[in-house]
């Protein structure tokens, strides 16, 4: 029986925190697609790549390989068998991720590798379209959001704890323009799907929320 939880939502809405809790607690595998965009904008970046050159883009995709590996439950990505560290979770890559993501052929690469997985074990996979096109019949589907400024503030605190600095404005700006992108692209914006339910964290702590969907994948709402 399919019991796959799928979790969509803008930047930094704490989706791949929660998703990663909620799998622990169910004992299913946490998969972040947005990590396997990231890791192709991060290729595209390093080779000179513009969005624009789509027969460049295709020859790239080609060359790409793209493999996740679960240790102690937390996925690692490996591009072309480089382990990717933290430059993953950079918004350089992340904003690389949102301008590669729009492109059909970036999308069919990595959708089939999603659905692959989804179809071998049971998972927590967040992103932007999981609900609406990479597991329309996932079990559980939930809407996660929070206001821009919330959002920003969580990803300044994260920052200043690792010693960097940061500037909360210039934050929330950029998960704008992110979020801007992402929803009015073309091929799988980011949308709530019909049957999934609305959770916004603006005023919830991470035990609150995980407890939240835990609740609706056990009783649907
Ligand atoms: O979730 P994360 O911030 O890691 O995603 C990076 C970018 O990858 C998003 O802004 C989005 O453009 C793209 N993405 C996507 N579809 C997904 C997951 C991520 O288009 N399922």
């Amino acid at each position: 029986m399919n019991r796959n939880i799928a979790i969509d939502g803008p930047a930094g809405a704490g989706k791949s925190t929660i998703a990663r809790r909620v799998a622990e607690r169910l004992g299913f595998v946490y998969v972040d697609t947005g990590a396997m965009y990231r890791a192709i904008g991060i290729y595209m970046l390093d080779h000179g790549v513009g969005k624009e050159d789509k027969e460049a883009v295709g020859q790239a995709l080609e060359e790409i390989s793209i493999e996740l590996r679960y240790v102690d439950g937390q996925q690692q990505v490996l591009l072309n068998g480089v382990l990717l560290g933290d430059r993953l979770r950079s918004e350089e890559a992340g904003m690389a991720a949102s301008d590669f993501a729009p492109l059909p052929m970036v999308r069919e690469k990595l959708l089939k590798l999603q659905q692959d997985l989804a179809a071998k074990m049971d998972v927590v996979m967040d992103g932007r379209d999981i609900g609406t096109k990479v597991l329309p019949d996932a079990a559980c589907k939930i809407y996660l959001t929070a206001s821009s400024r919330e959002r920003a503030q969580r990803r300044f605190l994260e920052l200043k704890e690792k010693g960097q600095t940061a500037d909360l404005d210039q934050i929330e700006q950029d998960i704008k323009a992110r979020d801007e992108q992402d929803m009015n692209r073309e091929v799988s914006p980011l949308r709530q799907a019909e049957d999934a339910v609305l959770v916004d964290t603006s005023r919830m702590g991470i035990e609150e929320v995980t407890e939240r969907i835990l609740e609706i994948a056990a009783n649907g709402s």
